[in-house]
């Protein structure tokens, strides 16, 4: 019997929402997510590229050896990524690019609001071992009550190496009082950001260390050799496909990992064609959760390094880069709002984007986002030459707006920028919620901005 097209698994976007799945278990943290989106940079022939190298050196080098083994598909070009802590640029130059070919820029986040271990995270009370936490960005706080966690992060040890590790079970939870002790809670749940979210662990007496030295024996490394840490907490409940025809993604961080996944996706299919006329580039940015402003930050430096020194390696002038950059676009991308069917006058009456429905332009006039008009004709071809459809958002005039890294790139490196993304419901939760199809549906969008004639 012919299987129908119809069936959840035979559905367009599927193999690239079971990717996205693994993408989004395999990274609980920002430093996580960029080497999983290096890996699959990595299977398309990207190299990384080491920022205290010689840039210079590296571009004839792979020149030479690119002819026998860049990759599939990659062979006349050269695939180069640069990571550093939770932020990677990636970007192809195609063989026969001038120093002033100008960019085509994905722009995206990897970090996503959670619970941050303190610097003295051995605590406790009435017979508990707990852990201290910060609150990192606009987390929703009361998805994170009574929900399975675990640890995972980077360590850095005595000798300048990280190492990553990724304790993928049950370990924490911040419990909820019971209704007997707060029978006010329906009418309004209150929580103290220092008192309330902190997680047990544990019974016992809690001891100096102990944290640190249960991390490290995950690790594999001694505690004594552990000179600092940026640990946070996931839940290990796994992303599932969810609703009567499984037409819903259900999983955490998809804010804003959804979009470093398909941008990854479509920079390694873009490097495997020989037809490019700009260099696409993927920007994924940490910190974007609190404003961006930092070493890996959209409002850093990164990008703008990054770009200058692909110019001079190719022996580019400043007026290379001055053209490079004129005639370069950005497509920032984040999730937006889908319509709540329980909240609908919280939205604008006139834009209802759906699940499902495709990416959405995101436009505000005060520049929370990007995007213009000039901007809205880019995505629109982007999404025509993809064959995929489109929806618009913008907020109600009475219900403030937020932002994204899009007018922060426009700003800070005056590259035309638009502000794109994938409608979810749940944004910031511990677990969001996406239309199946819409992760593909983006990809293939990017994939048409990347590859415009
Ligand atoms: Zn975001």
């Amino acid at each position: 019997m012919t299987p129908s097209p119809q069936r959840p698994e035979d559905r367009p976007g599927r193999a690239h929402a079971d990717s996205l799945i693994r993408f989004l278990t395999d990274s609980p943290t920002p430093y996580h997510a960029v080497r999983s989106a290096a890996e699959l940079l990595e299977k398309a022939g990207f190299r990384q590229l080491d920022e205290t190298g010689s840039w210079t050196a590296a571009h004839s080098e792979d020149g030479a050896h690119g002819q026998q083994g860049g990759g599939p598909g990659s062979p006349r070009g050269q695939g180069h990524y640069v990571l550093r802590g939770g932020a990677l640029i990636a970007w192809y130059v195609p063989a026969g690019a001038e120093p002033s070919t100008p960019y085509r820029i994905i722009g995206a986040h990897t970090d996503s609001p959670n619970l941050r271990v303190k610097p003295v995270p051995d605590t406790g009370g009435g017979g508990w071992r707990q852990i201290a936490v910060e609150i990192y960005g606009g987390t929703l706080l009361n998805t994170w009550l009574d929900r399975d966690l675990g640890l995972a992060g980077r360590l850095t040890l005595r000798d300048g190496s990280t190492r990553l590790v990724h304790i993928d079970r049950p370990l924490l939870r911040v419990p909820q009082l019971a209704i007997h002790l707060d029978r006010q809670v329906n009418e309004g749940l209150k929580l103290d950001r220092q008192r309330h979210m902190t997680p047990v662990w544990g019974l016992g007496t809690p001891g100096e260390g102990d944290v640190v030295r249960y991390v490290a024996e995950e690790a594999g490394v001694p505690a004594g050799d552990v000179t600092g840490w940026d640990l946070m907490a996931h839940s290990v409940e796994p992303p599932a496909y969810l609703g009567h025809d499984q037409e819903l993604l259900a999983g955490p961080r998809m804010d804003n990992l959804l979009s470093v996944h398909a941008g990854a996706t479509a920079l390694a299919a873009a490097a495997a064609r020989d037809d490019l006329t700009a260099i696409p580039v993927l920007a994924a940015f940490d910190h974007e959760e609190n404003g961006s402003q930092s070493d890996t930050g959209a409002d850093g430096p990164l990008l703008g390094g990054v770009l200058e020194r692909s110019v001079f390696a190719r022996g580019g002038t400043y007026e290379d880069r001055a053209r490079a950059y004129a005639g370069s676009v950005c497509l920032s991308s984040d999730t937006g709002h889908a319509v709540h069917p329980n909240y609908p006058e919280r939205h604008d009456p006139g834009h209802h984007p759906m699940p499902n429905g495709g990416p959405i332009l995101k436009v505000n006039v005060n520049q929370r986002y990007a995007t213009d008009g000039s901007g809205r004709a880019v995505f629109a071809s982007a999404c025509e030459r993809a064959g995929v459809p489109w929806q618009s958002f913008v907020s109600n005039n009475a219900m403030p707006c937020g932002t994204t890294i899009g007018p922060i790139t426009a700003a800070r490196h005056g590259i035309s920028t638009v502000d794109i993304g994938v409608a979810i419901l749940s944004m910031h939760s511990a677990r969001e919620l996406c239309g199946a199809e819409d992760p593909f549906l983006l990809a293939q969008c990017m994939d048409g901005f990347l590859t415009a004639p």
